[in-house]
């Protein structure tokens, strides 16, 4: 609301207060890891001795990064740097008015159809952008992701950043994937590995475009089931590892990205590590919390690629599962839920003790487990969220864990009914 106020006042006012950043500005976007990878940014370059001005309460349109600069400028030194997560489709008209640095792009898939449109339309738009901004801004791509990799514009200052752990990932696409067709002359890619999605090693069998070669790679991603993980990552300035607390191949991916990031804003390797290794997990993404001697892991799970890396994720661990799935339908969470189809249920199904659905479309998520294979005597469906967040604890044994898997607007009620249990901080006080 601040941030909409101020721009009805003087519509220039992003431009000019973040021109006054003289530690100069990023802009981090993607479908999925925004607001963590932009955590691990921060971390990297406060590290540094640089003060940073940030939009992290998640708010990502025009509007949130005119909140947060309005926010800071009293108070900021003249060296601040901007580390801001922007949504896909605001990130050419907030590019046009911040003006960065630089740009990390980070991945593309398919979510909410009824807003973005598909993807080809939000790369569309994202080469149009660079295709204007002057100056181009220093470029920090994932080339795994090829439809971000045909995107710089010749001669463009680009650091790529990707994976190199064959042992990472799988040979073959998901039926999930989303881009897998060459962008310059049509022809299927064929993949060496696929490591989330379409994100992979990929080439072009017809006109021999391929991945291009990341100059900061994962070599080892050092996966260690739902509590962390322990990634080994190549850079021009030699070997780091880093100890995330953030679980999956996604979270690898997101912080290769962000030490990547900060390095092209002059944050030596080391630190950034250190620093990155220090964040705690964002409200909601991987967020632990303990509940009556039981432990709540929240997992956010809005598109079927984010979905499919949380349930791989969850893999990791042996033993049943207590799952809670939280389903709603509003315009942050996407008005059209056929996604949950395309989402890889089916290897978990089998070992989930307990299944609650709930959310606004706790129905649909029920129908989908039963085609799924689960037992109607594992399913339960509580549409509303504080009744179901009580009978899924409930069946948890003490010492068990429940995971917690929410779209976006189902995962607030969730968390507020944990706030209100004593047991979460108030998302905008979050770590
Ligand atoms: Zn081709």
């Amino acid at each position: 609301m601040p941030g909409k106020v101020l721009l009805r006042l003087d519509p220039g006012a992003v431009r000019d207060l973040a021109s006054n950043l003289a530690g100069g500005s990023i802009l981090i976007s993607a479908t999925n890891g925004k607001t963590t990878t932009t955590r691990l940014v921060s971390g990297a370059i406060r590290a540094a001795g640089q003060e940073v001005v940030t939009n992290a309460a998640g708010a990502n349109l025009l509007s949130g990064v005119a909140a947060a600069l309005a926010e800071a400028a009293p108070r900021t030194g003249s060296a601040a740097c901007g580390v801001f997560e922007v949504d896909e489709a605001a990130l050419p008209a907030v590019a046009e008015a911040v003006q960065p640095s630089a740009l990390l792009l980070m991945n593309l898939f398919r979510d909410q159809l009824d807003r973005h449109g598909e993807l080809e339309s939000i790369a569309e738009r994202w080469s149009r952008m660079l295709a204007v901004l002057d100056p181009l801004p220093h470029l920090v791509v994932c080339g795994d992701d090829p439809l971000l990799a045909a995107l710089p514009p010749a001669g463009a200052p680009v650091t790529w950043f990707g994976i190199d752990d064959p042992s990472a990932g799988s040979a073959s696409l998901s039926h999930a994937s989303d881009s897998t067709t060459c962008r310059a002359c049509g022809t299927p890619l064929q993949y060496a590995h696929a490591w989330i999605g379409h994100i992979g090693d990929w080439r072009c069998p017809s006109c021999g475009l391929a991945r291009p070669r990341p100059d900061i790679s994962v070599v080892d991603a050092g996966l260690d089931g739902a509590r962390g993980s322990r990634p080994l990552i190549r850079t021009p300035e030699g070997d780091v590892r880093l100890a995330l607390a953030l679980p999956g191949l996604h979270n690898v991916l997101n912080a290769a990205g962000a030490l990547a990031a900060a390095m092209a804003l002059g944050v030596p390797a080391a630190t950034a590590a250190t620093a990155i290794s220090a964040v705690p997990a964002a409200f909601g993404r991987a967020e632990a919390m303990s509940v009556d001697g039981r432990r709540v892991v929240m997992l956010l799970a809005k598109n079927p690629a984010g979905a499919n890396e949380n349930l791989r994720t969850l893999m990791l661990d042996e033993g049943e599962h207590d799952l809670l799935v939280a389903l709603n339908d509003r315009i942050a969470d996407g008005r059209d839920v056929s996604w949950v189809w395309d989402v890889d249920w089916e290897p978990l199904l089998p070992r989930v003790r307990r299944l609650t659905a709930t959310g606004e479309r706790a129905h649909d998520l029920a129908l989908r487990f039963r085609y799924g294979g689960l037992p109607e005597d594992r399913l339960l469906v509580q549409p509303d969220p504080a009744a179901a967040l009580e009978a899924a604890l409930a069946a948890v044994p003490p010492g068990g864990t429940l995971e917690v898997l929410p779209t976006y607007t189902a995962m607030h009620e969730i968390r507020a009914e944990l706030v209100a249990r004593g047991v979460a901080g108030e998302f905008w006080n979050a770590p």
